[in-house]
Formats: structure tokens, sequence, C-alpha cells
């Protein structure tokens, strides 16, 4: 838990955030089927009361392919517009309509509703981690839910088949800081092993450092004629070793597209 009423589930996949509230329960997320059935279980461990909504922040697996064990419970499933194309474009190329539930309420810019005491608001700020990727902030609580918009100290995927976009993403990043306070605490979607799922407004401005990093990095590069393959050979990233793990071309491979595809 991280207040009273607002806590948070990481089994397996993105960092699933959970409201209890008196007149009933909202769940941001669902990971996978399994996982998401545990969180169901110790949900009803701790409160009676109905699901009013699943928000999905965005449409990867890892964050709505649990969507399907709320079926029947869940009021409402709640995603941005683009995310519930995506997630319908994945579950048709995929054959697995059957184990999808899609979201019945969708949003363009903003969408607010209160659950209980707590205000519940979705913002959409642009292209970023994918082209409909939420922030979702708990305003009472001043908790905010980045979904895949941040990646704490991990290289990130960047789904440009899914409207990815880094320039546009640092810019989402700078709209959410501006937007919440300094007291804000942010849940993200995936953390670099020993460190945390949640932190502060200055996590948020290093990981734009970093995305910055990336395409200076990359526009260096290409200036210098390097061709993708040899660029995607890079092992970090100048001046950002904070970030490590697995999967460092993705990044290197996105930022070089965006400034080469056309
Ligand atoms: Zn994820
Ligand atoms: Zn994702």
């Amino acid at each position: 838990m991280l207040t009273d009423d607002i806590g948070i589930f990481t089994e397996r996949g993105g960092t699933i955030a959970f409201l209890l509230s008196k007149k009933g329960i909202a769940v941001v997320d669902s990971q996978f089927p399994d996982q998401s059935k545990h969180l169901i279980d110790e949900l009803k461990k701790k409160s009676e009361k109905p699901i009013k909504v699943l928000i999905n922040t965005h449409h990867h697996g890892d964050h709505t392919a649990g969507n399907i064990s709320f079926k029947g419970i869940t009021e409402h499933v709640l995603a941005h517009e683009n995310s519930k194309k995506n997630q319908e474009n994945w579950g048709k190329q995929n054959k697995a309509e059957d184990k999808q539930l899609y979201p019945d309420q969708i949003y363009t810019d903003t969408w607010c509703q209160k659950v209980g005491k707590e205000n519940i608001c979705l913002y959409y700020y642009g292209a970023g981690h994918t082209n409909g990727d939420s922030v979702v902030h708990f305003q009472h609580a001043n908790i905010v839910h980045m979904g895949d918009l941040h990646f704490n100290r991990r290289h990130p995927f960047v789904d440009r088949g899914a409207g990815a976009n880094i320039k546009s993403w640092i810019e989402v990043l700078n709209k959410t800081w501006n937007k919440f306070d300094n007291k804000t605490k942010y849940i993200f979607g995936h953390a670099a092993e020993g460190y945390d799922v949640t932190g502060t407004a200055d996590d948020l401005k290093k990981f734009a450092d970093y995305l910055d990093a990336v395409l200076k990095f990359a526009e260096s590069e290409i200036k210098a004629g390097k061709s993708k393959e040899d660029f995607l050979k890079n092992t970090s990233i100048p001046g950002q070793g904070e970030w490590k793990g697995d999967g460092i071309n993705r990044p290197l491979q996105a930022a070089y597209e965006e400034l080469t595809v056309k």
C-alpha cells in the first residue's frame, strides 16, 4: 500500500495500481491473466465493493492481457481512444480476440471521474512509448501512474509500430511534471532490478535527459556517416550509465529510424 486506500501490485508485467474506496474499486492495468486473477483474489480479501473501472494505460499485453479476468466483474474498461484501437488491432492480428476484454469507454484529451472521495483523472499528452499512453492521476492522494511512459533506470521499449516517438515522449514528460507539484508521487510501469517502481518528478527529469541523450547520440552518429547496423553495436549511451539492462538496441534503433525514416 502507498496510502490507506491506494496500493500497487507487481507480480509479472507492468505495475498495477488499485484504489479501494467506500464506493468501489478502481484498477490501473492488469498484467497477464494469471496475475490479474491473483490480484482480484487479493482485492476481494480487502474489500467487498464492486470494481467500478479498470483503466489501461496503453495497449501492450503486459498491461492488458489480464483484462479478460475482469470480464463480468468490472463495470467499465477505460483507455485512450488510440489504445483501444491498438488493443483491437493486436487481438485481430493475433487471432486472440476471444482472450481480450476491450475498453468500453474511451477519451481523447482528458477524462475525470470521482470514485468515493478520490477523483481519478486521465491526461493524454501525445505520442510517447506508443500513440495511446495515459497519465493517470489520483488527485486526492496526489499519485500519478505513468504506465510505460517511465522506465526506471532501464532501457525502454519504443513502439514505433504503434506510433511511438522519442522527441514527443520528452515533451510528454515535460508536460507531466509541469502539470503536477513537487509532492506528487509517481508509479512506473517498469524498473531495472534493484530500482523502485515508484519515484518523483526528479526521476522523470532524468529519464527525459536520457531520451534526449539517445536522440543526440543517434544524430551525431548519423552525421558521422555511421550505418544503422554499426550504430546498433553500441552498448551504452554517452553520459547515461544509470540506464542499463537488456534491450539498449530498442531505443537506439527507434532513435536512428526516427531521424532517418521519413
Ligand atoms: Zn510494459
Ligand atoms: Zn508498454
